[in-house]
């Protein structure tokens, strides 16, 4: 079943849609149930486990921090990113939680939110288990949710995906499931993918007006993130210390315009920049978009910023295509793969964003659902295998450098497929299960547990 443009691009906060964005909606639905069942100012005490990969990098993801702010019933996209360390700040120093700003708890974030790398759920490597106790020690609730990747959350019960399906959904007008489907739909139809994307958007209940606002405020949130990459200078939290690079690098490219004077290739120094302004915006903990996951939200608005700066032929429509377009492409990944680099490695991040992008800018640029199509396969096909290995479990090295890679290897997917005169010879679906298979082989080390590849290899703190 397809997944909605809505769904697939969210403003929230970095640095982790899987580790940060979704632990604090699985908190927030936690804090929601216990007031729905009429027992929140029964609650004396919380406790969360944080199993398998939330464990093992949870720190380095602010996973404990999304979890306090899920708590008091703050959302992704409306707290102010600005406000966070204060809060928790408060949380830390008087040893209480306000849960959903209404009944007041002791909480003590070190001893009440317990990391436990080693106990991996087996339905999904990303699980939380969220405890409420009344003044006895008696439980009053205790859920587990899994963030599955994007900021997508689901709960233990509703692990069948069956029992997902809205009434809204199964009315959906184009329904595929796989691309073979969707190439079908758009031949019958006569339809390109943003088209047919366009029509089911509608058919959930949105008009096409709200639909454009939602999308052209998406658009905005990825402009205006890069923005600030591009002018905040300093050091990203973490023991790596990192500085910053998008702002001296965009000085130099202003300053110089010299320095890439005869270089056909110049527009290249560009499309790193934005995707490194957004990856360093991100795993500052700023305003993202995940597209579809924190770690990778880099390459599709590098790609946008290429067609808005560089190619100059952008307008609102265009812009609102290219989203319903990678949004198509990347509702494939998610119902027949999955877009968790804890659950397949970075392919499934850094790649599907890639296959996304390449997809939306072959549309663009005037491309045949065929094209397009080829565009994503090309995209995901030089991923495969690709490994997530976040050195001191910070979405920092390799993810913030992986973005702007992402970003040109997605212009040029685009540009293979656009010049092709032969029918591909590896369909979308193919290389689609080949990137589920070979993340389900992929070896524990390399999903988002930093106890393997880069993150053992390079010194750190
Ligand atoms: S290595 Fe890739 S999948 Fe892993 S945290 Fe970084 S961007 Fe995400």
């Amino acid at each position: 079943m397809p997944v909605s443009v809505l769904e697939l691009f969210k403003i929230g906060i970095g640095p982790s849609s899987s580790h940060t964005v979704g632990p604090m909606v699985a908190a927030r639905r936690f804090a929601l149930e216990l007031k729905k069942r009429g027992i929140l100012t029964r609650v004396k005490r919380i406790q969360i486990d944080l199993l398998g990969s939330l464990g093992a990098t949870g720190r380095g993801h602010c996973t404990d921090s999304a979890v306090q702010l899920g708590l008091r019933g703050d959302q992704p996209d409306q707290i102010d990113p600005d406000k966070i360390s204060n809060i928790l700040n408060v949380i830390k120093t008087e040893s209480q939680i306000d849960l959903l700003s209404e009944h007041q708890i002791s909480f003590t974030p070190a001893k009440d939110i317990c990391f436990i790398a080693d106990e991996i759920h087996p339905f999904h490597p990303n699980a939380m288990r969220f405890w409420a106790k009344n003044k006895v020690g008696e439980d009053l609730l205790c859920e587990t949710f899994f963030s599955i990747g994007g900021s997508f959350v689901i709960k233990e019960d509703e692990q069948n995906p069956s029992a997902q399906k809205t009434k809204t959904e199964s009315a959906l007008p184009y329904c595929y499931s796989n691309a073979k489907q969707l190439l079908e739909l758009c031949k019958k139809h006569k339809f390109s993918i943003s088209d047919l994307m366009l029509a089911n958007e509608v058919a959930r209940g949105i008009s096409e007006d709200q639909l454009r606002e939602k999308l052209l405020l998406i658009w905005d949130t990825m402009q205006s993130c890069v923005a600030r990459g591009l002018e905040t200078e300093g050091l990203l939290p973490g023991c790596l210390k990192l500085r910053r690079r998008a702002p001296s690098l965009h000085r130099l490219l202003q300053e110089n315009p010299t320095l890439t004077q005869h270089d056909p290739l110049a527009g290249m120094d560009w499309i790193n920049l934005y995707a490194i302004a957004v990856g360093e915006e991100n795993a500052a903990g700023g305003r993202i978009v995940t597209a579809p996951t924190n770690g990778a939200a880099g390459i599709i608005p590098s790609v946008l910023h290429y067609c808005f700066h560089i190619l100059q032929d952008t307008n609102d429509d265009r812009i609102i295509r290219f989203l319903l377009t990678a949004a198509a492409i990347g509702s494939l990944y998610k119902e027949n793969a999955s877009i968790s680099g804890a659950d397949v490695g970075c392919q499934g991040e850094i790649g599907v964003a890639c296959s996304m992008a390449a997809a939306a800018l072959a549309e663009y640029r005037g491309g045949t659902p065929v094209q397009v199509a080829n565009a994503a396969e090309i995209g995901m096909e030089h991923h495969l295998g690709l490994t997530c290995d976040p050195i001191a479990g910070l979405v920092q090295i390799p993810c913030i450098e992986r973005n702007a890679m992402g970003g040109v290897q997605a212009i040029n997917a685009a540009r293979m497929a656009l010049r092709r005169e032969h029918q591909q010879f590896v369909s979308l679906d193919a290389v689609i299960e080949t990137m589920r298979s070979t993340g389900s082989d992929m070896h524990a080390k390399y999903k988002e547990t930093a106890t393997g590849g880069l993150a053992v290899n390079v010194t750190e703190c």
